[in-house]
């Protein structure tokens, strides 16, 4: 089980999140959808444990298997001890509970935001066709100092982010969903961030983190590593003494367009009406 392709790729996505100086402690959590032919051969999966029900049935996630970071456990341990610090769940047939099959060796969960991810994987697997696999969450620094120094809706904090690098407008054209405070681990919260998730591949969480999905764990962490070092620019820029050029609205469109991407209509409307 340890040498599969999904626990290599978990390994050094989290670490490469340690690395970056986005998961002090035990924050951040790592969900993947995993092909259950993969690891079903194995004798290593346990199907005694207790279900775990959730307060949203999920039906498009009935029978799915997902690697899961565990709750408490530190992103920076998954590489030393993948099994104490990861774990697989099953959903049941009806999409309504999950249990654990592996993992979490010597007394663990899945992560206290797992009904936020599970929700999210819903709402992906369901508008890319299943194509979307991964949901990450984790704390970002700059971007997450963003939300304590300036008021954002989804429109004005994606508008600043596409402008801070040229290329923010091809990496992420669909934009940040924003947010505000909410408590984290809530039925609120997870309700807000799926719901997000139909128009936006990543959600802000004021004053906490961002999550993002995609079809696998590098288009997840590269959209989380491209929207932290637009916010890095923008405090640099502000540091300098504040920002004196930065590309337009239609610049911004006319660079997602040649390379044939489309920024989000909602966002580029509702900045339109502001300016
Ligand atoms: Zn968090």
């Amino acid at each position: 089980m340890l040498n599969e392709k999904f626990i290599k790729e978990i390994i050094k996505t989290s670490a490469d999140m340690w690395n970056k100086g986005w998961a002090e402690r035990n924050a951040g959590n790592i969900t993947v959808r995993i092909d259950k032919n993969e690891i079903i051969a194995t004798d290593e999966l346990d199907f005694s444990n207790d279900w775990t029900k959730l307060e949203k049935i999920l039906p498009n996630l009935a029978g799915e298997y997902f690697l899961v970071s565990g709750t408490g456990k530190f992103l920076r341990n998954i590489s030393v001890f993948p099994k104490r610090n990861l774990g697989i769940i099953e959903m049941d047939e009806n999409g309504a509970c999950y249990r654990i099959l592996w993992g979490y060796e010597g007394g663990g969960e899945p992560t206290s935001e797992t009904p936020a991810h599970l929700q999210a994987h819903s709402v992906r697997k369901e508008i890319s066709n299943g194509v979307d696999r991964v949901v990450i969450h984790t704390h970002t620094p700059n971007l997450i100092a963003l939300t304590y120094a300036r008021d954002f809706t989804t429109a004005t904090l994606t508008q600043l982010l596409w402008e801070m690098h040229v290329e923010c407008p091809v990496v992420f054209p669909k934009g940040v969903g924003y947010l505000p405070w909410m408590m984290a681990g809530s039925q609120e919260i997870a309700d807000a961030t799926a719901d997000a998730f139909y128009k936006h591949d990543l959600v802000m969480w004021q004053h906490h983190g961002v999550f993002a999905t995609g079809r696998n764990l590098d288009t997840a962490f590269g959209l989380i590593d491209t929207v932290e070092k637009a916010s890095d620019i923008y405090i640099k820029a502000e540091s300098l003494g504040g920002i004196k050029h930065k590309p337009s609205l239609d610049t911004i469109i006319a660079i997602s367009r040649n390379f044939g991407f489309e920024p989000s209509k909602d966002i580029i409307d509702e900045l339109r009406k502001k300016s």
